[in-house]
């Protein structure tokens, strides 16, 4: 069963008719997209540190990539001691991942940042985890070019990411987890304490605290032009997608902390 249910989105039309392989599509009358949404196998978070990971594994499912995604899943612990980054997974950390495990699949990371932000330095709830983090990760955006990693400093409108979606495939966004909503989880709260959850709301070591800030992994798996809305799917909750308007989504993605952080992945392994 597909687990994209155009019920949710659509009132009266039939999903078999709009779907292309595994991408549900409905085009205006001129021939432009006007609805998709990618459909792909959720993952749901374990711990509390894992939403970037859950994202590379369902980004991994769209693109059908699943042996990568098995060997991640089998063996979670040791990839991470092995990658370095522990319980502590920065963008860059995921795109080596991606580069690791499925080196012929085509992705790249948008950021405003390169590198780690020294004003990051001031904020209590970065500091004792930037000390440990940032050599890591300043090194790894050094090497990202010598290791086939796309790494391009731009911020990126909204429009870009609903044009991905269309043309190539899904895409992985960092957003502060407490500007997240969903109109689609009546339950659904900014404190993420609905039925919906299952106490794996996300907590990224760099932003413990009661900051205003929490970093969360999200995967942007399709948009609704006419509407001006993204479907995404959040790690946090059991297998749905979850919807917020352009504006909202883009306060949650461009909030101070996220550095506009983007991972474009293709949906297509190139051989
Ligand atoms: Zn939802």
């Amino acid at each position: 069963m597909p687990s994209f249910r155009d019920g949710d989105l659509i009132d009266g039309v039939s999903s078999l008719d709009h779907y292309h392989g595994k991408v549900f599509k409905i085009t205006d009358e001129a021939g432009m997209p006007s609805v998709t949404c990618r459909n792909v196998g959720h993952t749901q978070q374990q711990f509390d540190w894992d939403c970037g990971l859950s994202c590379v594994l369902m980004a991994l499912d769209a693109a059908d990539v699943c042996d990568a995604k098995d060997s991640i899943l089998e063996n979670l612990e040791e990839i991470c001691q092995n990658e370095g980054f522990g319980h502590s997974t920065w963008t860059i950390d995921l795109c080596y991942l991606l580069k690791h495990y499925a080196p012929r699949l085509a992705f790249s990371y948008t950021t405003i940042t390169l590198g780690v932000d020294p004003s990051y330095m001031n904020q209590v709830f970065y500091n004792k985890i930037l000390k440990r983090d940032s050599e890591r990760v300043q090194d790894r955006f050094e090497q990202a070019k010598a290791q086939g990693v796309t790494v391009l400093e731009q911020r990126v409108p909204i429009e870009d990411i609903v044009q991905h979606i269309n043309d190539a495939g899904t895409c992985i966004v960092l957003t502060n987890a407490n500007l997240l909503s969903c109109e689609n989880c009546s339950h659904f709260n900014l404190s993420g304490s609905g039925d919906n959850t299952c106490n794996t709301s996300c907590f990224l070591l760099r932003t413990c605290g009661s900051s205003a800030y929490q970093g969360h992994y999200v995967l942007a798996v399709g948009f609704d032009i006419p509407k001006r809305k993204i479907y995404y799917r959040n790690p946090t909750l059991r297998d749905r997608v979850c919807k917020m308007s352009f504006e909202r989504f883009d306060e949650a993605r461009n909030s101070y902390g996220t550095d506009e952080d983007l991972i474009f992945v293709a949906a297509v392994n190139e051989e």
